[in-house]
Order: C-alpha cells, then sequence, then structure tokens
C-alpha cells in the first residue's frame, strides 16, 4: 500500500479535486489517501471558534477542547466530498473516520498519538472495510472517550507518515504546490536548486534551518521503517519531484 497526502490546496476548488482523481487514476497499488480541508478552512474555523469566545485565554483547556471538535470538521467535510467525488468518478474508496481510529490523549491541539493502540484499531478497520482506496482526514484524531483532537497546525503530513508507518506502507507521496525540495527558498534565493534526491538527515536539516516544505514531526516515522518520501508537484504530476530516501 502506498501514501497519499493532498494538501488543502489540491483540494481546494472542484476543478483541483477533479485532478486529484487523475492522479488517483494513475496509480495502480492500493492507496491510503489524506486530505487536509479545502483551502483556507482551518482558519476561517480557528477564526470562528475565536468569535464564540473571544476572551478565553489561549492555554485554556475547554476552550483547545471545543477548538478541536469545531476545527476538526475542516478535514471532515473535505473528505466526504473527495471520496463521494472518487466514487463518482469509478475509483471506488472507502472514506474512513480517522479520530476513531487515530488514538491520542487529550492534549487538545497538539496532541500526541498512541501508536500501539491506533495500530490496533486500524488493522482492525482495514479488515472490516476491505477496499483498494481508503480516504481518511490529516491533522485529526480521537480520544478514548469519543472528543475529537488536532495534532497541531499543518499535520497532515505527519498524519500521512504516522499511517505509512503503522501500515508498513511501501512509501508517502506528499503532492505540493510546488515542483519539490528546493536546496533554498526559490522565492527569495535566486540560485536555488531543485533537489531530485536527498537523504532523510538533508531533509531533516532543511526543515531545521527553517524550510516549511514538511510538517518536522514527519521524517522520525518513515526514517525508523525505512520508509521512502516523494514530494510531488500536484499540477506537474509527470515531473520527477524530489526523492527523500
Ligand atoms: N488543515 C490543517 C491546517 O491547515 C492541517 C494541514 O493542512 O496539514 O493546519
Ligand atoms: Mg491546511
Amino acid at each position: 500500500m502506498k501514501i497519499y497526502k493532498f494538501g488543502g490546496a489540491s483540494v481546494k476548488n472542484a476543478e483541483r479535486i477533479r485532478h486529484l482523481a487523475d492522479i488517483v487514476a494513475q496509480e495502480t497499488d492500493d492507496l491510503m489517501i489524506v486530505v487536509s480541508a479545502m483551502g483556507k478552512t482551518t482558519n476561517q474555523l480557528e477564526d470562528f471558534t475565536q468569535m464564540l469566545y473571544p476572551d478565553a485565554p489561549f492555554e485554556d483547556r475547554d476552550y483547545n477542547c471545543l477548538y478541536d471538535q469545531v476545527v476538526s470538521t475542516g478535514e471532515l467535510q473535505s473528505t466526504r466530498i473527495v471520496s463521494a467525488y472518487l466514487n463518482h468518478a469509478g475509483l471506488a474508496n472507502q472514506w474512513m473516520d480517522i479520530t476513531s481510529v487515530l488514538r491520542t490523549d487529550s492534549t487538545f491541539r497538539e496532541a500526541n498519538v498512541d501508536i500501539a493502540t491506533s495500530t490496533t484499531l486500524l488493522h482492525q478497520y482495514l479488515s472490516a472495510h476491505p477496499a483498494h482506496i481508503y480516504v481518511t482526514q490529516g491533522f485529526i484524531g480521537g480520544t478514548a472517550d469519543g472528543l475529537r483532537t488536532t495534532l497541531g497546525r499543518e499535520g497532515s503530513d505527519y498524519t500521512a507518515a504516522l499511517l505509512a508507518y503503522m501500515l508498513d506502507a511501501d512509501s508517502v507521496t506528499l503532492w505540493k504546490d510546488v515542483l519539490g525540495v528546493y536546496s533554498a527558498d526559490p522565492r527569495k534565493v535566486r540560485d536555488a536548486r531543485l533537489i531530485h534526491e536527498m537523504t532523510y538527515a538533508e531533509a531533516a536539516q532543511l526543515v531545521e534551518q527553517g524550510a516549511q516544505i514538511v510538517h518536522k514531526k514527519t521524517f522520525q516515522p518513515l526514517l525508523e521503517k525505512q520508509i521512502p518520501l516523494f514530494v510531488k508537484p500536484f499540477l506537474r504530476p509527470e515531473e520527477q519531484g524530489t526523492w527523500i530516501h
């Protein structure tokens, strides 16, 4: 099985979701597709939560719990739409609510994943719902008592890596709005080079230096199981992108 992750920009409108289906149609292996909220939905849901309780202190636990219940709906909605469209386009798939599978503690907004329990729950789920393609949410999880949690902003890359780890996946592909990983920020540095192949150590160092290409928690689970990571341009899937291994 391979893991494909699509960020918010890749599902921001109907045209992009059709394009996502074209990419999925090219893949012959079984797929676990991880999707973020559409476009800037997470920011809007964040603002909305703040409007409800404008004076709540940022550290307040009840506020953070409420935040997670509201903000997590962005991914639940986007994946419903992507899953329904793929089914419509002939790409039969199973929509998976990851909040019943990715078990976390109740550190709302920065939840820690219980890998052992999640691995068991995930394999149980897959046996009970056999499919070649699954569509599920990045960024969110759930507690033992059924509350939704989030893993920290931009956490969908990390979800993709965790699923790869728990499934012993063959690879992870992060479909992004860039051609791949560059040696420096191409918007700022004129001779920034596109890097086609690099090690985990090199990639982790770039992220350490502030590169925002991949969420920093993504590498560890992949490194541990030696699962290769591809960063591929969503709009130009024929391009090579970057291979990290
Ligand atoms: N939708 C979430 C966010 O914008 C997670 C993600 O995009 O990775 O932070
Ligand atoms: Mg996002």
